[in-house]
């Protein structure tokens, strides 16, 4: 199926903010290219799965074009945690709001939290997530049954959690079977595994995970540098940064996932740059949780990084939304470095879909996309800094939002199932 646009001046924004002026075609694949297509008078954009057969047409009246937004770093089922503990201190925060979810846990929950997670991506204009959490399999589920995009990296530490009551060994094999069995959407979901950090997983562990990969092809995922005692603590152990330090194991296979690297030395920085790594920025996840440092993201750049952008779980974040993500990573960046110009907002956008073959659409009769400016050119700072409503979402040729209400899942069955679950369980926490 090809998104076809029939409106003149339809904003498109693509790499910097162009304006087509005729008739558009939006592949699959997310190209744009130019058609030879009659241009529709009342201004509408068609839905259409050829290049003749519209099968439907939708008002495209108003609608700035960019693309989709893109987590790199989720708990995504973590929405059953949101708003818990407010204000507690780290270690207390886990003991009193987290770990007790996290031990009542079933399979049910998960998908109920992984569900509205999708509902927040989908109707916040995000199209891809980078998961790890319990029971992958479930996330998994969800994520092709939604239409998202996603790499669904199964949890390992070296001790037991709630969908692995045994050891690393188990939770590494639980992984291996669901990446050699594959998603039920291929093209869009994939497994990886995700190692929770250097301080959960054993050097043997992390070996063994990364042997995987190497057969497998699978992506890594790992919180690293994430707080300064973390930091610490690898070194007197190790006496290596870890990044230093699983760079020492071998651990990096293509791509792997860097969540926060808020502490971070040049030299790892250059390491992770040579194993083209991604760092995933998390500037709301590290201020709310006190760590007193975040991405160096000049450093990073300068360091030749392939730097991403993600929420963390609900948990820590409060939000999914990933236009505000990029609010925030450009605020702290400028703050922290004294230089307004470090992340304008083509760069900050950019950044924030990195990757994206996929389309979203902004309203523009929300108030907060004004004023547009001649040719539209405060429309990008007004969609990071102020906001806009999310209008429709299409990934992969396909429809996910339209007009404003999200049709691959009911959003308001999966709210009153996730009120639920938090009443029936969780009421006392
Ligand atoms: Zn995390």
């Amino acid at each position: 199926m090809r998104i076809k646009i029939d409106k003149r001046n339809v904003i498109i924004m693509d790499i910097g903010l162009r304006r087509i002026i005729n008739t558009t075609l939006l592949d699959n694949d997310g190209i744009i290219k130019k058609g030879n297509f009659l241009i529709n008078k009342q201004g509408d954009y068609r839905i259409s799965n050829g290049d003749e057969d519209v099968i439907e047409t939708i008002d495209g009246s108003n609608r700035l074009f960019t693309r989709s937004l893109q987590n790199w770093h989720t708990h995504m089922a973590m929405i059953l945690n949101r708003s818990m503990g407010e204000g507690l201190p780290l270690e207390e925060w886990l003991q009193k709001s987290i770990w007790p979810v996290e031990k009542k846990l079933t399979k049910q929950f998960v998908e109920i939290g992984s569900k509205a997670a999708a509902a927040e991506l989908i109707s916040t204009g995000t199209t891809f997530a980078c998961d790890m959490y319990f029971h992958p399999e479930v996330v998994g589920k969800v994520i092709s049954d939604t239409g998202l995009r996603g790499i669904i990296c199964g949890p390992i530490t070296d001790f037991p959690f709630t969908s692995n009551e045994q050891d690393s060994d188990s939770a590494l094999n639980q992984v291996k079977n669901l990446i050699s069995q594959g998603s039920s959407a291929p093209e869009r979901v994939e497994y990886g595994i995700g190692n929770h950090s250097v301080y959960a997983c054993s050097e043997e562990t992390l070996r063994k995970a990364s042997e995987i990969s190497k057969k497998t092809g699978c992506k890594l995922s790992i919180h690293t540098s994430e707080t300064r005692q973390e930091v610490a603590d690898c070194h007197a152990s190790t006496g290596m940064y870890p990044i230093e330090y699983l760079d020492s194991i071998d651990y990096f296979t293509e791509g792997t996932v860097c969540a926060h690297c808020g502490w971070v030395t040049k030299k790892e920085m250059r390491l992770l740059a040579s194993h083209g790594a991604h760092a995933v920025h998390c500037p709301t996840s590290n201020q709310k949780l006190a760590c007193g440092g975040t991405m160096s993201y000049p450093a990073m750049k300068e360091a030749g990084v392939d730097i991403r952008l993600g929420t963390d779980g609900a948990a820590s974040n409060n939000s999914l939304d990933m236009r505000a993500e990029a609010k925030t990573a450009s605020l702290i960046q400028r703050h922290d470095h004294w230089d307004a110009r470090i992340l304008n907002p083509t760069e900050t956008w950019n950044l924030a879909t990195k990757g994206s073959t996929d389309w979203v659409t902004w309203d523009l009769d929300d108030i907060r996309m004004r004023p547009y400016g001649k040719d539209g050119r405060r429309l990008l700072s007004n969609l990071i800094y102020s906001g806009a409503k999310c209008l429709d979402v299409f990934v992969n040729g396909e429809v996910l939002r339209r007009n404003g209400v999200t049709e691959s899942l009911n959003e308001q069955k999966v709210a009153i199932e996730l009120e639920n679950a938090i009443t029936d369980y969780y009421s006392d926490i």
